[in-house]
């Protein structure tokens, strides 16, 4: 077995008994393999232990992988932030973008999705824990949004995304990704059909899935430590 194989296995583990001590479903929970900054052939060797959705943030980079791997029954998710000038890429060769923040975004992901592809499945991401720089929508502006990106015909909304910062202790972070869920669901009794609600990171999948995540999205713990740089 590979090194990549054996640390899938060991991360399924994990949601596994995350979500049996939260008395859930393990299979109501997706695993996204976050692959930014690893090779093309890092991809292939999670992909031949079963992975098929794949994150990436940087989108030149990633469209450089997904153009290599086109033989692969892969499912690519844009999870980093979605620059006006980046957004045909994503539009051409995303399955999902999950980093939506923005109706100026969505509307171009909507006009830019080629006829031939399905919608392109869509997240919002949503700053729950409030810090001014960080991209997101805010929690008030979130059904809004849902509800405009939701009417884009060229795009289908799933959920909602978010990525908090750590918090000192398990309780607080689980405070954090409640909100999320709280939200969450407000959006689904306002009547939006959604289905993903995407937290959860190598450090702290546990509190994700046990507040309600439906996808988590993992690097370090599959593909190890990303070293220095932008990451
Ligand atoms: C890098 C990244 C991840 C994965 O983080 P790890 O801590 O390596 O598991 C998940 N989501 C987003 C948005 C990321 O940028």
């Amino acid at each position: 077995m590979t090194v990549i194989a054996a640390q899938i296995q060991a991360v399924r583990s994990r949601i596994s008994a995350a979500c049996l001590a939260a008395k859930r479903d393990p299979a109501s929970v997706t695993l996204l393999a976050v692959s930014k900054t690893f090779s093309a052939d890092a991809v292939r060797a999670a992909q031949a232990a079963g992975q098929t959705a794949f994150g990436e943030n940087y989108i030149q980079e990633a469209v450089d992988k997904i153009v290599m791997l086109a033989d692969l029954p892969l499912q690519w998710h844009c999870i980093g932030p979605i620059q006006s000038n980046k957004t045909r890429l994503v539009a051409q060769h995303f399955a999902w973008a999950q980093s939506v923040d923005r109706l100026k975004t969505a509307q171009r992901l909507s006009e830019q999705r080629p006829a031939e592809l399905p919608p392109l499945q869509v997240c919002l991401q949503v700053n729950v824990d409030g810090g001014p720089t960080k991209s997101g929508v805010a929690p008030h502006e979130a059904l809004a949004l849902a509800r405009a990106v939701a009417a884009l015909p060229r795009l289908q909304l799933r959920g909602l995304m978010c990525i908090p910062d750590p918090q000192p202790d398990v309780e607080s972070m689980q405070a954090v990704f409640q909100r999320a869920r709280a939200l969450y669901e407000e959006l689904r009794d306002a009547g939006l059909a959604l289905d993903t609600l995407s937290m959860g990171m190598t450090a702290d999948l546990e509190a994700a899935i046990q507040a309600g995540s439906t996808m988590v999205r993992v690097g370090t713990a599959i593909f190890g430590g990303r070293g220095i740089g932008p990451a």
